[in-house]
């Protein structure tokens, strides 16, 4: 049995901490591994991205490197005894209006992947899944991707779950906001101050705090006088509607059984949306919707970020009706008019770290000793969780592969966020009431 003396702190309880943690205790049972994080992780609601009803997961990327890590993540959502409760494999569709699917379907290929993935033509999707998407909006679609092997995972309860099961191996959890990082003039890190006071220490200081990222480290830049400590241009906190309708009986026998759906688009025409099937219990059918925006506020004096709402809650559930509205278009383009009358009786603002490029940091601070950075999730994070923290020690160890090493890097070419579809283009100050059209 393998140990260490070492001690981590991990700021953060979403999929990107609470990996790192369950990985961790697996390799160092005898580590002092603890969880900070503002909420309980089995708090009624919660701030973090990874806290959902359900999440898409599939491995239908055109990038080769997330398709690869995201079949290592669902293997493990299949087989894993811990996993497996949580991973609905219903199958997915996804209308393109680009090469995306001859991308994945290539991607595959080269993976070596049999899965049942094809292209069909818009004729052929309107006949499938007794024509649910028959009314679909198809402007300027040029395929259709179906894979069988997609679909979602059921992510509070996966998140609750697997935390508890890090507790059990003897991970400790502090519930806490942490208010800065004990940084010494040299860049040593060397743990966290709390904003009760309290002060945790340890050899390694990870930060997963998602959205909140570049706000932590803007703070903690400005309480060191260390000012390389902040995100900058790296790492923006963004935010998306969610939206989700209860279906009665004879709603659920039509939609109960449906895949996972996806409107994809070009990069200069928006981010792509996604359908999520019905819950089981609930019977609730969630959407995402196309606008992504930040929340550029003056965090302290002079420092302005994009950081989400200063409420312990993020205000994520005080949802405007232009952001209402969001989500009945999402309804309206993969349904028509047949579900325009359905009554959205949940919403909630999402958010997450995001970086141009869709890439996640996962990197020492390059300003910094002992402080590593696991974040930029970027609206795509949740479906490697079973896997990111064994990539989390690799870089914490110096064992991530080169290539990972530079695609994730702290400091590295950061592309325009031009091609970025995702990339959040709005201000949330104009999208809140009174209703501006834009
Ligand atoms: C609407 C929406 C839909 C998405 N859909 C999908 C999908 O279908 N499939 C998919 O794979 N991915 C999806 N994603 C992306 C995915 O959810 C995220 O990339 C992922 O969950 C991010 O995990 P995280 O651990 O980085 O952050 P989070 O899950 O946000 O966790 C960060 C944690 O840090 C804590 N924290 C922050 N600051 C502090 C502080 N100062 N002190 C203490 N604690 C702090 C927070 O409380 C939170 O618990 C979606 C995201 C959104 C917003």
């Amino acid at each position: 049995m393998s140990s260490s003396k070492e001690s981590y702190i991990i700021v953060g309880a979403g999929i990107f901490g609470v990996s790192t943690a369950y990985h961790l205790i697996q390799k160092y049972p005898n580590a002092l591994i603890t969880l900070v994080d503002r909420d309980a992780y089995d708090a009624d609601t919660r701030v973090a991205a990874s806290w959902d009803w359900n999440k898409v997961v599939r491995a239908d990327y055109d990038d080769i490197v997330y398709c690869q890590l995201a079949l290592e993540a669902q293997d493990v959502f299949k087989t894993d005894p811990l996993w497996k409760p949580y991973f609905h494999e219903t199958g997915l569709i996804w209308t393109c209006r680009d090469d995306y699917a001859q991308n994945v379907i290539e991607n595959y290929k080269r993976l070596g992947r049999k899965a049942d993935i094809k292209a069909i033509s818009i004729e052929e999707a309107r006949k499938l899944f007794g024509g649910l998407f028959a009314d679909a909006d198809y402007t300027g679609v040029k395929e259709v991707l179906i894979n069988p092997t997609g679909g979602w995972g059921a992510a509070g309860d996966s998140l609750r779950a697997i935390t508890r099961k890090a507790l059990d191996l003897g991970v400790k959890y502090e519930v806490a906001e942490v208010a800065t990082l004990l940084l010494a003039k040299n860049g040593q890190c060397s743990g966290i101050k709390t904003t009760n006071g309290k002060v945790l220490k340890a050899t390694h200081t990870i930060i997963c705090a998602g959205a909140y990222t570049p706000t932590l480290l803007e703070f903690s830049a400005v309480n060191s006088g260390l000012p390389n400590i902040a995100a900058g241009y790296r790492l923006t906190a963004g935010g998306i509607t969610t939206g989700m309708a209860k279906l009665n009986d004879e709603l659920h026998a039509k939609y109960g059984s449906m895949p996972v759906a996806f409107q994809g688009y070009r990069p200069e025409q928006g981010p792509f949306i996604g359908s999520l099937p019905p819950t089981p219990g609930d019977r609730e059918m969630k959407w995402w919707g196309q606008t992504i925006f930040k929340n550029t506020r003056e965090v302290l004096p002079g420092h302005y970020v994009s950081s989400p709402p200063p409420k312990p809650d993020y205000a994520q559930w005080e949802v405007s009706r232009r952001l209402k509205d969001d989500i009945k278009h999402a309804n309206k383009v993969f349904y028509g008019e047949k579900t325009a009358n359905w009554e959205l009786t949940k919403h909630r603002i999402c958010w997450d770290a995001f970086t141009t490029s869709s890439d996640f940091i996962i990197s020492p601070h390059s300003a910094a000793k002992g402080l590593y950075i696991a974040t930029g999730g970027s609206f795509h994070g949740y479906k490697f969780f079973p896997v990111i923290g064994k990539y989390i020690i690799q870089m914490i160890e110096g064992k991530l592969s080169p290539q990972l090493t530079e695609k994730w890097a702290w400091d590295r070419h950061r592309p325009d966020p031009a091609l970025f579809p995702d990339w959040p283009r709005y201000e949330m100050k104009d999208l809140i009431e009174p209703y501006k059209a834009l």
